[in-house]
């Protein structure tokens, strides 16, 4: 096992990854900027090293001082979290040519999975199903991208291949509109992702959002941990998730759960993984692969026990995984709720100082967040400041749990989305569950119309 990791992310996962590590009994190296310095995780970590200043492009995106950092403190591996450098090829190759430990699969995997082209046809190769669409990107004939949208079916939509953050998608109704979208995409995709290479799927009207969890050693071995309903989603971004889903036959689960597992043994891939499908009429539609630790994670953990870290941890040290598919059980249900500094029903950044804060607790109640009474969010970074995980026997339980932990919850002197999702965990159709894609967004339509109207 290493003796020590160096934490190349921020906030309440640059914590969870700390708190994993000393679990372990693994020293850490937390990299902060100078918006960061005075974190509290930046002071419990072993040692902390200032890598630039505020902005991430020079500091949290800056990989010749994490590597330097790394250097100077002899720690043996690095912990990219999510966002910032996790999904960066280049940089795990550096990390691994300077002689430390990435924390994530092999280069060669992430750079696979991060074309979505060439994800496509892995999957399709291990029998992942996927969204019907162009075989590989799509021509440059316009006669050959008129036959293959007749042939896929309107609507269609045109990715781009370098596409991520929801980013570089354009929906297209009818022939009239396709030649144009599909220049439109690939010029925005060049400008955008450096690639102007575009693919065309079938799109699915009213589909969830359902993602499998999967975990890899780097001998062969590979599991699933179930699945994961992160469909309410606002401008393509999740804002609850739970797990299992809802309504979920466990024998669809497993068979597709199976599939992915499948798919990693096929193309080597270490570590924690993420499937992403949409699912719609019993059928599920790989969209990507996420290659790294989710935001979402913890659901997960709560229903197997299974900490994800620890076990990303283990398996770069080179350890086998520890327990096969049929020792990894399902039990109760959880949600998430994040929990970000923005206005709940503008969604305006609201970054500043927190002057009262009072976390929720109780039984079944997590809550992995960074912040503290008069701490100050910066604005530089993403709005999420936590996450509060809800557990119970039954969705029902973990629901009312959810609902007294956010009643309990004190986040004052700056806006947070609270409220939206108090609104969301008392709304008929979320506590039915199975709601599609759109459905917050039309929610959130619904009650912009309302409270214009009571303003008028
Ligand atoms: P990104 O990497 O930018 O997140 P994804 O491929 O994961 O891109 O797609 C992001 C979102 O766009 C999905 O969660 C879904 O809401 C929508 N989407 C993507 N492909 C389709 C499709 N074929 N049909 C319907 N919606 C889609």
């Amino acid at each position: 096992m290493f003796e020590k990791i160096l934490i190349a992310n921020r906030g309440e996962i640059a914590l969870r990854i700390q708190r994993a590590c000393r679990e372990l009994g693994i020293k850490t190296v937390v990299v902060h900027s100078e918006a960061d310095a005075d974190a509290k995780y930046v002071k419990l970590a072993d040692e902390s090293v200032c890598i630039g200043p505020a902005s991430s492009t020079q500091s949290y995106l800056n990989i010749p001082a994490i590597i330097s950092a790394a250097e100077v403190t002899d720690a043996e591996a690095i912990h990219p979290g999510y966002g910032f450098l996790s999904e960066n090829a280049d940089f795990a190759e550096r990390v691994e040519n300077s002689g430390f430990a990435f924390i994530g699969p092999r280069p060669e995997s992430i750079r696979l999975m991060g074309d979505k082209v060439s994800a496509k046809d892995a999957m399709k190769q291990s029998g992942v199903p996927c969204v019907p669409g162009s075989d590989g990107a799509l021509p440059e004939d316009n006669d050959e991208i008129i036959r293959i949208a007749r042939e896929v079916g309107y609507p269609v939509i045109i990715k781009a291949a370098g596409g991520g953050g929801g980013r570089g998608m354009r929906v297209v109704h009818t022939e009239a509109a396709l030649l144009n979208a599909v220049s439109m995409t690939r010029t925005e995709a060049q400008t955008a992702f450096g690639n102007p290479m575009v693919y065309m799927e079938r799109f699915l009207e009213n589909p969830r959002h359902i993602e499998i969890q999967v975990l890899a050693d780097q001998h062969g071995n590979a599991v699933h941990l179930g699945e994961r309903d992160c469909s309410m989603q606002r401008r393509h971004q999740k804002i609850i998730e739970e797990a299992p889903a809802p309504g979920l036959d466990s024998k669809l689960r497993d068979a597709i759960g199976e599939r992915c597992a499948q798919a990693c043994r096929d193309i080597g891939y270490r570590g924690a993984g993420t499937f992403e499908f949409l699912y719609e009429d019993g059928e599920f539609f790989f969209i990507e692969m996420n290659t790294r630790v989710q935001v979402e994670h913890p659901v997960t953990e709560m229903i197997t026990g299974i900490d994800i870290v620890q076990e990303q941890i283990r398996v770069a040290a080179g350890e086998k995984l520890r327990f096969k598919q049929k020792d990894i059980a399902f039990r109760g249900h959880a949600l998430e709720c994040r929990i970000n500094a923005e206005g709940a029903y503008t969604l305006i950044p609201s970054p500043g100082r927190i002057n009262q804060y009072h976390a929720p607790g109780g039984p079944g109640i997590r809550v992995d967040s960074h912040v503290y009474q008069n701490y100050t969010v910066p604005s530089h970074y993403d709005s999420m400041i936590g996450k509060v995980i809800a557990y119970g026997d039954t969705r029902q339980q973990a629901m009312a749990r959810m609902r007294i932990a956010l009643s309990e919850m004190i986040v004052a002197g700056i806006d947070t989305n609270i409220p939206l999702h108090q609104d969301l965990l008392t709304d008929a159709n979320f506590i039915q569950g199975g709601c599609s894609i759109h459905y917050l967004e039309h929610k959130l339509a619904e009650l912009k119309k309302l409270r214009e109207a009571a303003k008028s």
